[in-house]
């Protein structure tokens, strides 16, 4: 059965080593790595992942600068805020904790944050940076994703590669890297015809959808490396509350070579790339090469 790509230990490891880096370069720079979390409003899931991603600051070393603002929260003052951010020496990493509510333009704020402070890679001169296969902030998820190949030595070159989900967050910037890493890539979608036809020729499958289950067993071919992006909470059938991916783990680790776990395999290595990205860009204002 397949091997587990264990996201939470490489997380774990690549976080203490990038805790290391901030301790030495504060011997040479006067201050600490900052980021700056925006969050809009109390949805439950938003609130967790910006509270992990305060609490791994505080684990490596990085001042956490981040603002809570009320749902009813106008554009105006959330662009000035942005502004004041974006002139904000102390800051480094500037992030709109996504989904907002619905009166506030997410596109205008995401494209006001200054591109060298850009810590999820979301805004479209980092997108353009890395369709042109140039240096730049890359977005964590699918950068996460990439890291987690490398790990395992896991070469995408030459290797069929199948990207389900076509978001700007997630599935396009896959697509790209994989593409970037001399896959052959091929992206499927909800319009997508014949869904089964196109994943079995995967040696690497992405699913990065939100359904569950969707990816069962008899689509996948036998070894491939399968990657679940999907977060989805269900019902069990216990009635307990729980997370799963878009893959059927249980029975896909039967065919497949290898496999990320969810909870425990890319969720971990998001948060490990913003961090990564806050420390990339503290050293590249202070012209120190980090990669
Ligand atoms: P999204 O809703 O923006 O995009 C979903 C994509 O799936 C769309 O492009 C759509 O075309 C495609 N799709 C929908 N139904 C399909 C079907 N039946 N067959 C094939 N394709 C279909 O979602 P997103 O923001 O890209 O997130 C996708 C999933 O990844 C969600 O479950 C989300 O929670 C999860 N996610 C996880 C992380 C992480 O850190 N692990 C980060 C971001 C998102």
């Amino acid at each position: 059965s397949a091997q587990i790509i264990d996201g939470k230990a490489i997380a774990q490891r690549k976080q203490a080593e990038m805790a290391e880096v901030v301790a030495n370069l504060s011997l040479q720079i006067d201050r600490p790595p900052g980021l700056a979390v925006l969050m809009v409003g109390d949805n439950p899931a938003s609130a967790a992942y910006v509270r992990n991603k305060e609490r791994a600051c505080q684990k490596l070393g990085i001042a956490s600068l981040g603002q809570h603002f009320a749902a009813e929260v106008g554009q105006a003052e959330l662009e000035q805020v942005i502004d004041r951010l974006n002139q904000d020496d102390r800051v480094d990493g500037i992030l709109v904790q996504l989904p907002l509510p619905e009166h506030l333009d997410a596109t205008a704020l995401l494209n006001r944050i200054a591109p060298n402070k850009d810590a999820d890679g979301l805004h479209p001169f980092n997108l353009g940076k890395l369709v042109r296969g140039e240096e730049g902030l890359r977005s964590c998820t699918p950068a996460g994703v990439m890291a987690l190949l490398h790990e395992y030595n896991l070469d995408p070159a030459g290797k069929t590669a199948v990207v389900i989900g076509r978001s700007i967050l997630v599935g396009k910037p896959i697509a790209m890297m994989l593409l970037e890493a001399n896959a052959t890539v091929v992206m499927a979608h909800s319009r997508t015809k014949d869904l089964k036809s196109v994943v079995q020729n995967a040696d690497i499958l992405v699913a990065a959808v939100g359904k569950p289950n969707l990816i069962t067993a008899e689509l996948i071919k036998p070894d491939a490396i399968v990657i679940d992006v999907g977060i989805n909470r269900i019902t069990d059938a216990t009635g307990k509350s729980r997370l799963v991916g878009d893959v059927d783990f249980a029975a896909v680790s039967e065919v497949a070579g290898h496999i990320t776990p969810v909870p425990g395999g890319v969720g971990p290595m998001t948060v490990t790339m913003l961090l990564h990205n806050t420390i990339w860009s503290y050293c590249r204002k202070h012209g120190i090469s980090y990669s």
